[in-house]
């Protein structure tokens, strides 16, 4: 786990839009950050990179090298969802940019909330859970090989997928749940919980490796439970009665498909965050892709984006030790909620607002006699 490093006068932040909806929501997000971050006394330089088909047009490369420098000189970034079928493998300079910089910047930990929010329209209630995916190998075929490709062709009509499992890997992303675990039992004033996700009984070399390592890094807090249960078991317990559990880790595939599952359970793929992060960096990155069936229809639901640039403040505020990172985030949350509270909701929650009304609905909040 990172250690927190000393206070920032200011803090860099990049803007990449990627595709489809991306440009769409990650201007309201950042928009609706900066009057938060403002509000809240903190200082934060917007820096805008150029990424995906955009940038391939350009500069010929869905991540260009001057992107990727840049944002080694910024303490965290937002990433828009990018359009990744529509990205050739056979084209030099088609790269993935979700993968790529997850790697690149060893950004091991997905950390995907799901919890029922203001007056969105959900088949549950009181579900509050996260879940904790492992980010940087797995079956994931662009991360888990130094170069070429981790999905082998053997024939037309044979396939191998190469899975990865190290033991590194599964401590650290075993340790980051157990912290958040942790400090989620402070906030609710409840004992913590963590679930370690697997399939130990089929795949019993990676899988068993991943629940030894949760196991071993129980033993250093007694004051967190754990528990572990087959992915398909939670797959099947999520939507029976999600309201079971607490923080859930897991390998990179399994979180994959367990948080989008976990998004749908409190309404919609529109209001689930993320964040990806390491030791040094921080991305925020909504769970859900560019949506080509709406892009361009100005109804996408911002507030998965907005949300995710609410949980880069809350890990700047933990990194630096920054109350106003926090404070900036607890703003942004709260603007939100009482967006929504107010039934301001765009199409995918039943409601009619467009993105932009949704957008002014928040920023009222955050900035009350701004400009509706
Ligand atoms: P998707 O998440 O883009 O869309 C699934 C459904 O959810 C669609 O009906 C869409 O309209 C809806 N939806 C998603 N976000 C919404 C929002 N903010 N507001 C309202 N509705 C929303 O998943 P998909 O269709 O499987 O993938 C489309 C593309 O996105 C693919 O190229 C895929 O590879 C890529 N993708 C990217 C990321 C990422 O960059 N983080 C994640 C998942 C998928």
């Amino acid at each position: 786990m990172s250690s927190s490093g000393p206070r920032q006068a200011a803090y860099r932040l990049g803007v990449l839009k990627g595709d489809g909806i991306g440009p769409e929501v990650v201007p309201v997000a950042v928009d609706l950050a900066d009057l938060s971050a403002r509000a809240a006394g903190l200082s934060v330089e917007w820096v805008e990179l150029p990424v995906g088909l955009e940038a391939y047009g350009q500069l010929g490369d869905t991540l260009p090298q001057q992107t990727v420098e840049a944002l080694h000189g910024c303490h965290g970034w937002v990433l828009g969802p990018v359009e990744h079928h529509r990205y050739d493998p056979r084209l030099s300079g088609m790269r993935n940019p979700s993968g790529t910089l997850r790697r690149l910047f060893d950004l091991y930990a997905n950390e995907r909330p799901a919890r029922n929010l203001p007056a969105v329209p959900s088949r549950y209630e009181a579900v509050d859970l996260v879940v904790v995916r492992e980010n940087t190998e797995g079956f994931y075929a662009d991360r888990n090989v130094l170069e070429g490709d981790a999905e082998v062709l053997v024939t037309p009509d044979v396939v191998i997928s190469l899975r990865v499992v190290t033991r590194r890997a599964c401590e650290r992303i075993a340790e980051y749940a157990f912290q958040l675990a942790r400090r989620r039992a402070r906030l609710r004033a409840r004992p913590g919980r963590v679930t370690a996700v697997h399939k130990a009984n089929v795949l019993r070399r990676g899988d068993g490796l991943f629940l030894a390592c949760c196991r071993a890094v129980a033993s250093r807090y007694p004051d967190v439970a754990l528990d572990d249960v087959h992915a398909d078991a939670a797959a099947y317990f999520l939507v029976r009665d999600p309201q079971r559990y607490d923080v859930l880790v897991t390998t990179n595939l399994f979180g994959d498909i367990l948080s989008d599952q976990a998004a749908g359970l409190v309404g919609s793929l529109g209001v689930a965050p993320s964040l990806n992060s390491g030791d040094e960096h921080a991305m925020a990155q909504a769970v859900h892709g560019s949506a080509p069936d709406i892009a361009g229809s100005g109804v996408a639901n911002p507030t998965a984006e907005i949300l995710s640039v609410a949980m880069l403040f809350e890990w700047l505020g933990r990194r630096f030790d920054d109350p106003a990172a926090t404070e900036a985030a607890r703003r942004l949350e709260e603007a939100v909620g009482a967006a929504l509270s107010a039934g301001v909701r765009t199409p995918d929650l039943g409601g009619s607002a467009t993105t932009a009304e949704f957008a002014r609905a928040v920023r009222a909040r955050l900035a009350p006699g701004s400009m509706l």
